[in-house]
């Protein structure tokens, strides 16, 4: 089990030791998560590690007509035409397992401040200090920004786009999305404690000994269960 400090040397090839058909329907329901809880509406990217030089990604078509037969395979030393910061990340971050590009209303806000983001909030400490800056508005449409954002992304497991949206990483499809939610909520949550008052930011240390008990397996599980029940109840799976 990768601590929040060596994460970066944990090679992640095959996520949640899943078969292909479990794989493909936890990326719909990943997609359908996005949209249902509002994080993206008409647009977002989402791929996974399939392998060491393989990946499998959405594609170009909207979220919700995203279907287990319709995803598409790249290599990832080959790159995809599509999704060309995706292949750049996993090319950089060995550790990464799946990548989510989405545009959460509050984190798109945020990305277009120019403080550092500090937590109010428990689920916002996996990010505190984990947050890189991509300065450069637009999208990512040559090789060369997506290897310059992958290298700005660092070993962050986000990278907010000024003005644009957020790239978050995570060990697998299941991590990936759940961070993406959180950060949306902690950024939420900072804007309505600011409203409120003055807020009370999570030091660095608590925000430290907060993680591993934010992204342990279990409550990882839980999550995930919890977002895929929410879409049965609406009739979304
Ligand atoms: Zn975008």
């Amino acid at each position: 089990m990768p601590t929040d400090t060596d994460v970066i040397d944990v090679i992640a090839t095959r996520p949640l030791d899943l078969d292909d058909d479990q794989l493909k329907k936890d990326f719909v329901l990943a997609c359908r998560i996005l949209v249902h809880e509002g994080v993206s509406e008409g647009a977002f990217n989402v791929s996974v590690r399939t392998g060491a030089d393989e990946m499998m990604a959405i594609p170009v078509t909207s979220p919700t007509l995203v279907t287990t037969d319709n995803l598409e395979t790249y290599s990832i030393s080959g790159g995809s035409n599509h999704w060309r910061a995706h292949p750049a990340i996993y090319s950089e971050r060995p550790d990464v397992g799946a990548i989510i590009h989405c545009h959460p209303p509050h984190v798109t806000a945020f990305s277009a401040c120019t403080e550092d983001f500090v937590p109010v909030h428990h689920y916002g400490a996996p990010f505190h200090g984990k947050i890189a800056r991509y300065q450069s508005p637009g999208q990512t449409k040559s090789k060369d920004r997506a290897r310059d954002l992958a290298g700005q992304l660092g070993d962050n497991r986000a990278i907010m786009q000024q003005g644009h949206g957020v790239i978050v990483v995570g060990k697998d499809l299941h991590e990936a999305l759940i961070l993406t939610l959180f950060l949306e909520e902690s950024c939420q949550m900072t804007l309505t404690a600011r409203q409120m008052g003055t807020p009370t930011y999570l030091t660095l240390e608590h925000s430290q000994k907060i993680t591993p008990q934010i992204l342990k397996q279990r409550s990882q599980d839980k999550a995930w269960d919890h977002y895929v029940d929410k879409l049965r109840l609406a009739g979304w799976a």
